[in-house]
């Protein structure tokens, strides 16, 4: 398979696009595999990439049960940040960043990776002290952080509601600047290309439909497409993870499963360069961004039961328009041109795990709750590490199933054990 380069997009642009090949290969499944990742998405691609990349483990195949892609990794409203505050997230999220900045040379694809920076509100003098706290553990921790002024904020958005009627005053933000969006396919995709180059089989339309156990080790799976084995198995399968453990006999994992919605408005004119994100006023939360192709980026908040739909209704439809009606009116004749859902993994300290299992061979990538897009470098890096070492790599090692029963939970919103309040 060729680089792409300058000087491929010229020649067949000379020879009438005939030279690309395939992006990736579509193998025959093999029976055994040194690693099986079980999970397509952004974590699972990843990961295999990693897992051949870093630690030379090329007999490794990626199983996804639909296609590259059709999961959360491209259902997302693709914000990238690392503005944590508690030891364990703060230099792992960072980290995720820094791979981030070089991810289109790394992987030789581009994931329009776009620094626009976030700016984090705040409404009152009570949010000002928290988000000056915020900013001083960044910066404390090396991560970029601005505390700004209305005024600045204003500058810098003016389509913001600074009207005296504002039915929450703008006071400030924290600026991360290095903070941004990329384009969720094509981190799917990136990863799947520079995975396959490295020999990893990506078997598409091959779902696990259950686990293979040896002398209490898991050694392979049953699929759609036949028996597979492995001598490790990692599983990445996001808001699928408590159904799928299931299946290998690992049950009561402290995750629940719930809807998040997405919205894209019809396309306008360039109108807002940075990512904006609202929180924790009388427990609204909301972001909004432009696309490179002009439709405007709204999400909210879960969807308040636990739920397996991966489709949108239409209270929180209606709750996301008037929190972006709110934040800038100039949007309230905007149309609405999708909606959809993808199913959250929701850890109850709101952090993730990636970790060996009580089962020997099975490895657990999980509990990214609405925030694991951004994670997907590091997530990838460090359970490549976990699986190839049979131990965590040092971002990874509070990251574990076993945590709460040591009263190490890793509450970065101080919410106790709530799914729904991270
Ligand atoms: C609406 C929405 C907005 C979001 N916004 C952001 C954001 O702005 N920033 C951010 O950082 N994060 C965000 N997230 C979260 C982020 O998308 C997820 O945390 C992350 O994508 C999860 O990891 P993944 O990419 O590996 O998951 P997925 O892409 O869901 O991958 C899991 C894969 O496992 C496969 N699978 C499941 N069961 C099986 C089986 N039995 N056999 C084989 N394969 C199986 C699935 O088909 C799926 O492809 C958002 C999520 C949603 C839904």
């Amino acid at each position: 398979m060729s680089r792409y380069s300058v000087w491929q997009v010229l020649k067949n642009g000379f020879t009438g696009q005939t030279g690309w090949s395939r992006v990736w290969r579509d193998p025959e499944p093999k029976p055994h595999y040194d690693v099986i990742v079980i999970g397509g998405g952004g974590h699972g691609l990843a990961t295999a990439y990693y897992l051949a990349r870093n630690h030379g483990i090329r007999n490794a195949a990626v199983i996804e049960r639909g296609w590259i892609g059709g999961g959360n990794v491209g259902r997302n409203t693709t914000i990238v940040r690392s503005n944590y505050m508690i030891p364990g997230n703060t230099e792992f999220y960072e980290f995720s960043v820094k791979l981030w900045e070089q991810l289109s040379h790394e992987l030789n694809y581009n994931v329009m990776f776009s620094q626009r920076g976030q700016l984090s509100l705040f409404h009152s003098p009570a949010g000002r002290d928290a988000a000056a706290r915020r900013a001083n553990i960044m910066r404390s921790n090396g991560i970029d952080a601005e505390l700004l002024t209305r005024d600045q904020v204003r500058s810098r958005v003016p389509h913001l509601d600074f009207s005296d009627s504002a039915r929450f005053p703008i006071h400030g933000a924290v600026l991360q600047r290095r903070a941004g969006t990329a384009r969720h396919d094509a981190v799917a995709w990136g990863y799947a290309r520079a995975a396959d180059r490295l020999g990893v089989d990506i078997l598409q339309n091959c779902e696990v439909t259950g686990f293979i156990r040896e002398a209490g080790r898991v050694v392979g799976v049953e699929t759609a497409r036949g028996e597979i084995r492995a001598d490790r198995i990692g599983l990445a399968v996001a808001g699928s993870t408590s159904h799928v453990a299931r299946l290998a006999g690992l049950d009561n994992l402290p995750i629940e499963s719930h809807k998040l919605q997405a919205f894209v408005s019809e396309p306008l004119k360039p109108l807002l360069d940075m990512v904006v994100a609202f929180a924790g006023v009388g427990g609204g939360h909301g972001y909004i961004s432009q696309s490179d192709k002009g439709g405007m980026v709204f999400g909210g908040d879960l969807d308040l039961y636990p739920s397996y739909a991966q489709k949108g209704n239409l209270p929180v439809v209606e709750e996301v328009a008037a929190m972006a009606r709110m934040l800038m009116p100039c949007l309230g004749r905007v149309r609405l041109l999708r909606h959809w859902a993808g199913i959250m993994d929701m850890s109850m300290d709101g952090s993730p795990f990636i970790c060996r299992t009580p089962i020997d061979g099975l490895y657990l990538n999980a509990g990214w709750c609405y925030g694991g897009f951004k994670a997907t470098p590091a997530s990838g890096w460090c359970f490549a590490h976990t699986i190839a070492n049979q131990a965590p790599h040092d971002l990874n090692a509070r990251f574990t199933l076993d945590r709460y029963a040591a009263g190490l939970a890793i509450d970065e919103k101080g919410a106790g054990p709530t799914p729904k309040a991270h």
